[in-house]
Order: C-alpha cells, then sequence, then structure tokens
C-alpha cells in the first residue's frame, strides 16, 4: 500500500529538533576592561567582543543591534530575518518565521531562491551561491551552509576586521535534502536556541525511521495506506528521502 506524506500550514512550529548546538571557537579572546558597557538584546550573545584599544579607551562597534523589527546592521542598512516588512533583507532561510512578505528587496541563497518566489510571491530577490560573498555599505556578506532545510544559510558579516555570524535555523545531523552545515569562524555568534534546551533529547534518525518502516511494513501487509503529516518545507523532503522506497509506493 501507498505510503503518503501530508504537509501543513506555514504557521507551524519550523525548527528543526536537534542535539546541543555548538557555536564556532572565538578567534582569539581579547581583554576587556571590566567597565565597558555591552548592551545587548535578548537574542544577541556577546561570545567575544572584538575591541581595539584606540587613545586608551575601548572602542565597541556592534555590526547587528536588535529592533522592533529583528536584528538590523546599521553599517549595511539592512536586517536580517526581520519581523517586518523593511528596506533591505537578508533572509537565512525559507520558513514562515524568517521569511516574510512586504520588504522592499531581499539577499539570499541562490538554492533558496525558488522556495521564497514561492512562499512570498513576485519579490525584488539577488541571490548569492555558498561561499561567495558582496559588499554593501563597506560590510562583507555572505552565506553559508546552516545545514537545516535546502537552501538555509549562516550570514556572516565582515566589516573592518570584525566577523559576526548569525546562524538562523540549524543543525548539525547530516540531512540528505540539504548542504551539511558549515563552522564559521568569527568572533560574535549570534545563535538560534528553539530547541537547545537540555530537556530536549531526539532519538537517532534511523532509529526513527526503522520504526516508520516497520509500521509501513505491517500496514502494507494488512492491506492499509499509511500516512505521515509533516511540515511541508524541509520536514516531507527529508522523510521522503529517509523512508525506505522498497517497501512500496510513495
Ligand atoms: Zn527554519
Amino acid at each position: 500500500m501507498p505510503f503518503y506524506v501530508a504537509s501543513g500550514g506555514r504557521n507551524q512550529a519550523t525548527a528543526t529538533p536537534g542535539r546541543v548546538r555548538e557555536s564556532p571557537g572565538p578567534l582569539t579572546a581579547r581583554r576587556a576592561p571590566s567597565n565597558l558597557p555591552l548592551t545587548h538584546g535578548a537574542a544577541i550573545q556577546w561570545k567575544v567582543s572584538d575591541l581595539r584599544e584606540v587613545n586608551n579607551t575601548y572602542v565597541n562597534e556592534p555590526l547587528l543591534t536588535l529592533t522592533d523589527d529583528g536584528l538590523f546592521c546599521p553599517a549595511g542598512g539592512f536586517h536580517v530575518d526581520p519581523w517586518n516588512p523593511v528596506a533591505r533583507a537578508v533572509i537565512t532561510h525559507a520558513h514562515a518565521d524568517h521569511a516574510k512578505t512586504g520588504s522592499g528587496t531581499y539577499l539570499a541563497t541562490d538554492s533558496c531562491r525558488r522556495l521564497l518566489e514561492t512562499r512570498l510571491g513576485p519579490m525584488s530577490l539577488d541571490t548569492l551561491p555558498y561561499g561567495q560573498s558582496l559588499e554593501h555599505g563597506g560590510m562583507r556578506i555572505s552565506f553559508h551552509p546552516a545545514g537545516h532545510v535546502l537552501g538555509s544559510a549562516q550570514v556572516r558579516l565582515e566589516h573592518r576586521g570584525q566577523v559576526w555570524v548569525v546562524s538562523g535555523d540549524y543543525k548539525l545531523e547530516p540531512d540528505p535534502t540539504c548542504t551539511p552545515f558549515e563552522s564559521v569562524r568569527c568572533h560574535t555568534f549570534i545563535t538560534e536556541s528553539t530547541f537547545a534546551l537540555p530537556i530536549y533529547r531526539w532519538d537517532p534518525p534511523a532509529d526513527v525511521f526503522a520504526a516508520i518502516n516497520g509500521w509501513w511494513r505491517t500496514n502494507r501487509d494488512a492491506g492499509r495506506a499509511s500516512v505521515v503529516y509533516a511540515y511541508a518545507l524541509g520536514k516531507a523532503q527529508r522523510l521522503m528521502a529517509g523512508v525506505d522506497a522498497s517497501i512500496g509506493p510513495i
């Protein structure tokens, strides 16, 4: 009997279950004065600040700040995964909680293009392959694989010797439907952490697929169709790529 993968709407939780996530190590830890004011929002984690000593004082130039529209790059004049329509949006991936309609222009990976255009409709969209960069407002921008879904990327920003990376959603496990996660050296790493709490423990994918395949075989032998409900972008493709296609039609 056939195996069906049913897809849900866009507004479901979209972050990928993952193991305890790791952040790339800092380049070098520089000494920081104890009275240095570091202002930051809940989404920004200052792993290591890039501090320059100028006239016996330390200068800290954040490449991103947290605004009512989300993460904003003052030097480049763009937002990363903005929560509201903005002039320029750099998008990590096509899930609805990261890619929202209404912004003036968009920048994403080339492998994300068709997904964004399908989900958001006609748009002004420039794309970059993984690892290639462009300069905007003195800011060097590049995308690096996040291993989350097709076209998903970490955003690397470089300006005056500082390197910041915004992870977007990411996972470290192998996924046949997208490019594997790549560690990117940086001074400051801003990480998603939807399922990073230690209470989340996930079975190995091989065990999950073995259970699904066994259930499917049992249904097939009983003359029943099998239906699995999965999120439309990412989970559905990963599911179809992981089940044993020799059991029956999909
Ligand atoms: Zn996502």
